[in-house]
């Protein structure tokens, strides 16, 4: 593959050709060069982003990534068809970034560019052509032949067409070379409809005619004539009263929305007629879609504990490019991170934080705002595709010198990052699983500080083994925080035996006697509770009580969710969805029970345990519109809510005065997962999920409901005893050939007949079995669900040497063969993915 790594070239002066090297948002292992036309050549540069054919009907929008003087060897180069602005959207470091990624994650630079962009900046391939308007065929020095003649005439009547419409003109197959040579001949063809698909906001306003608004005399003259017209009178007093140009005639500048007059009941007809005779006028301005937001502080005074966690911060970056912060939760990571934005943003640096999912963050990006006001950017994960490119040129425009984001704006536009922090670095929300690039965003974010000679923080109450073991290796700088801000305490641990409770016969509704205790405890106190349990809907899945019967989905591989709301069973890998049959389909037995623990069924039981409570729950069912979390947290931190029961959703960054109770309703089920991280996601979900108990004055009390709570794990995370905890595992993964120790690569092929998956996943395996690179392979196996949406899967895992060039080796060659395979008649038509360290 061709790497860009540190090989930039500008644009040359001279007469000869000049080409492009361009990167099309599509899965192709390579760029592909175009020819510059001449009449393009000074506008064009790396970064640009342009217009180009590709295939025979194609148009697409390409980033230029070079220019050079060599045309390719094994095709004739088309020529650019147009370039989309004066200026780079893309940076040299971004580029760099890119091309970094999809070496690393073993994808297409393509792909990378596909994440990157809004799709806002991207052209579809439904794309219309037109002619460009200015073009004049006879006073054109290059004559045309027939067929173009033919093609311009047709598109001078329809004003534009498709590719498609072309070749009916025609009546040939393909007609790219006419166009290119359209293009060359500058009878350019331009692409006005689709340059953008961005939409900027528009808003409609009006204001006084500016002579008018100058001079009272005019004023009182346009007043003495609409005397005898009310409405009109009405209009301009209303005017008037919202912009006091009398005061001060320079308001009239900015003008008042439309919007306000007609929603104050002004009459639609008469402030035409104004308009139409000059008094006022009408006129559109772009604006943000986002609310003018003022910074309502300044400082920011931290305790004894941050300030020295800050001061120590600052001196391990002088030594060290990344350093974690390791603060137990509620110690107050956040006001030190605002103290290092604020300081890096004064250096005049840009600064970049990192969240795992802003939706589920609204308290900390709340208490940002209070400080960063205007300057700070948020790139959602429910933004519209127009907010995203507003943010992206607000980077560009330098209106946002900090963004706040999820994983996506690592792609964001930077130019001169001096810091970017990740917190909560452990989270796999970082990871993007489908589809590619695979890339893990905080291992992205310090390769994107790396290019830009920046900073990176890591903060988390629970650091990921990777990073750990990077900071006790010295690589990363060490940094703690062991006190809760304030005079809060750690809360207080429980250990409820669900065993021995349903023995005694004391299990309710799958609630311990103690858990319903402490829940009730709260309630009597006005205090808040949170009930966690990782799985959303009624019951993971419903049983025939004869016959042992379970429904699965008839695409996957899994048993279908029983979902009450709706009566439906639903898939929750492709979202196949059924009624509840009214009898088992294999014995007819009329006895259907669901079976097991979600979200819906808890909520339904604490109704029955605890009547007077109000009960709220936040899962991805719940949470689907734009604004779904922000409404139930809000319902919940206004006290109308008495227990919120959710999923993971509930264990992050929620910080609420009022909750001093948490439940754990079932902590075998994170723990017996089948992966090898399963123990070290357990010790953080549930140390999170407890972190949000008793964040203030009154002490919080968490109940972890097990049938083995005999468990070391839990001792350790009642102890929070992360150390040990890690070194035990560690153990593990050493002697087993766990990362950190390796570095894994997953190796997924798909295919919709099991046969022919088998059979190609077995081949590819043989084929990796001969790189000539240390390595431990495993597989090929079924995967742990073995068909999804009608794919079968299998895996193969390759262990890899984390030093050295092992791993960049096998990369290299592993992309070769599937390049290869991927061209064999017998391997069409199957997928291959690969994962890099794969979660
Ligand atoms: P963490 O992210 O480490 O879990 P937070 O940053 O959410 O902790 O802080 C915990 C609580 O303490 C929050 O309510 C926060 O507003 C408060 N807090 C932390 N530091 C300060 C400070 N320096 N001044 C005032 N309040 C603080
Ligand atoms: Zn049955
Ligand atoms: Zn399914």
């Amino acid at each position: 593959m061709e790497t860009l790594f540190g090989d930039l070239e500008e644009i040359k002066d001279g007469d000869s050709a000049f080409f492009a090297d361009v990167i099309l948002p599509v899965p192709i292992p390579k760029m592909f060069t175009y020819k510059i036309p001449r009449n393009l050549k000074e506008e064009i540069g790396i970064g640009f982003r342009v217009i180009v054919q590709f295939g025979k009907k194609k148009i697409l929008t390409g980033i230029i990534a070079k220019v050079h003087q060599k045309p390719p060897t094994s095709y004739e180069a088309k020529p650019i068809l147009d370039v989309l602005e004066a200026h780079a959207s893309v940076n040299p470091i971004q580029i760099r970034f890119w091309a970094w990624m999809a070496e690393y994650y073993c994808c297409h630079i393509g792909e990378v560019m596909n994440a990157a962009l809004p799709s806002g900046l991207k052209l579809s391939s439904e794309s219309k052509i037109q002619l460009n308007p200015t073009f004049d065929a006879d006073t054109s020095p290059y004559p045309l032949d027939d067929r173009e003649e033919l093609l311009l005439q047709a598109l001078r009547q329809k004003e534009e067409m498709s590719y498609e419409d072309c070749e009916v003109v025609l009546g040939i197959k393909s007609i790219h070379g006419i166009i290119k040579s359209l293009v060359i001949k500058e009878a350019i063809l331009v692409f006005e409809e689709v340059k953008e698909k961005y939409n900027p906001k528009v808003e409609t306003r009006i204001r006084l005619n500016s002579e008018i608004s100058r001079d009272k005399k005019a004023l009182e003259a346009v007043f003495n004539e609409v005397s005898s017209k009310p409405k009109q009178e009405e209009i301009l007093l209303k005017y008037l009263q919202e912009v006091p140009v009398y005061r001060n005639p320079e308001l009239n500048q900015k003008g008042l929305e439309k919007k306000v007059l007609i929603d104050a009941g002004m009459s639609v007809s008469s402030l035409k007629t104004l308009i139409k005779n000059g008094v006022l006028e009408e006129y559109k301005i772009i604006v943000s879609r986002f609310e003018d937001e003022q910074s309502l502080e300044e400082g920011v005074v931290l305790s004894e504990g941050q300030q020295q966690a800050q001061q120590e911060i600052k001196a391990a970056f002088e030594e060290k490019n990344t350093v974690l912060l390791h603060g137990i939760t509620g110690s107050g990571k956040t006001e030190v991170y605002i103290t290092l934005i604020q300081e890096a943003l004064a250096g005049g640096s840009q600064v970049l934080l990192l969240l795992p999912e802003i939706a589920l963050t609204t308290h900390i990006v709340g208490r940002l705002r209070q400080v960063f006001g205007g300057k700070m950017g948020v790139y959602h994960s429910k933004y519209s595709d127009n907010e995203r490119v507003e943010v992206w040129n607000g980077v560009l425009s330098g209106k946002f010198s900090f963004v706040v984001g999820v994983r996506s704006s690592i792609f964001l536009p930077f130019d001169s990052l001096g810091l970017v922090i990740v917190d909560e670095e452990h989270e796999i929300s970082f990871k993007q699983f489908d589809p590619a690039p695979r890339f893990h965003a905080r291992d992205a974010a310090i390769m994107l500080s790396w290019l830009h000679q920046a900073k990176t923080l890591l903060g988390t109450a629970t650091p990921s083994f990777e990073t750990f073991y990077n900071a006790r290796m010295k690589k990363y700088g060490y940094v703690t925080l062991e006190k809760r801000y304030g005079d809060a305490q750690l809360p207080e641990y429980h250990l409820a035996d669900m065993l021995v409770d349903k023995k005694k016969n004391l299990l309710k509704l799958d609630f311990t006697r103690l858990m319903r205790e402490k829940i009730q405890d709260a309630l009597n106190n006005q205090e808040q509770v949170l009930i966690f349990q990782n799985r959303r809907g009624y019951a993971p899945y419903i049983s025939c009580e004869d016959c042992g019967w379970i429904p699965e989905c008839e695409h996957c591989d899994v048993s279908l969710t029983y979902h009450q709301f709706g009566a439906e069973m639903r898939c929750h890998y492709c979202g196949f969805k059924e009624k509840v049959p009214h009898s088992c389909p294999a014995c007819g037995s009329s006895k259907l029970s669901a079976v097991g623990l979600g979200t819906e069924r808890i909520e339904e039981s604490l109704g029955l345990l605890f009547p007077e409570a109000r009960i709220a729950r936040m899962d991805l069912d719940t949470t689907r519109s734009k604004y779904g979390y922000q409404r139930i947290l809000e319902d919940f931190g206004s006290g109308n809510v008495d227990i919120l029961v959710g999923t993971q959703m509930i264990t992050k960054g929620l910080d609420f005065e009022k909750v001093t109770v948490v439940g754990i309703m079932d902590a075998d089920r994170i723990l017996y997962f089948p992966d090898f991280r399963a123990g070290e996601r357990a010790f953080q979900q549930l140390t999170q999920v407890a972190g949000r108990a008793g964040r203030r004055e009154k002490r919080g009390v968490v109940i972890i409901q097990t049938r083995r709570p005999e468990q070391q794990i839990f001792q350790q995370i009642m102890a929070g005893d992360y150390k040990n905890f890690y070194i035990q595992e560690m153990g593990e993964r050493q002697r087993f050939f766990y990362p950190p120790f390796v570095k894994l690569l997953k190796i997924t092929t798909r295919h919709k007949d099991f046969k022919t998956a088998e059979k190609a996943a077995k081949h590819l395996h043989n084929l990796m079995g001969d790189i000539q690179v240390k390595k431990i392979l495993l597989g090929p196996e079924k995967g742990l669900i073995g068909k999804i949406k009608n794919q079968f899967i299998f895996e193969s895992i390759a262990k890899l040497d984390r030093t050295g060039n092992a791993q960049s080796q096998f990369k290299h060659e592993l992309l070769l063969i599937l390049e290869e395979l991927q061209a064999h008649k017998e391997f069409r038509g199957i997928r291959f993915i690969v994962d890099v360290d794969p979660y």
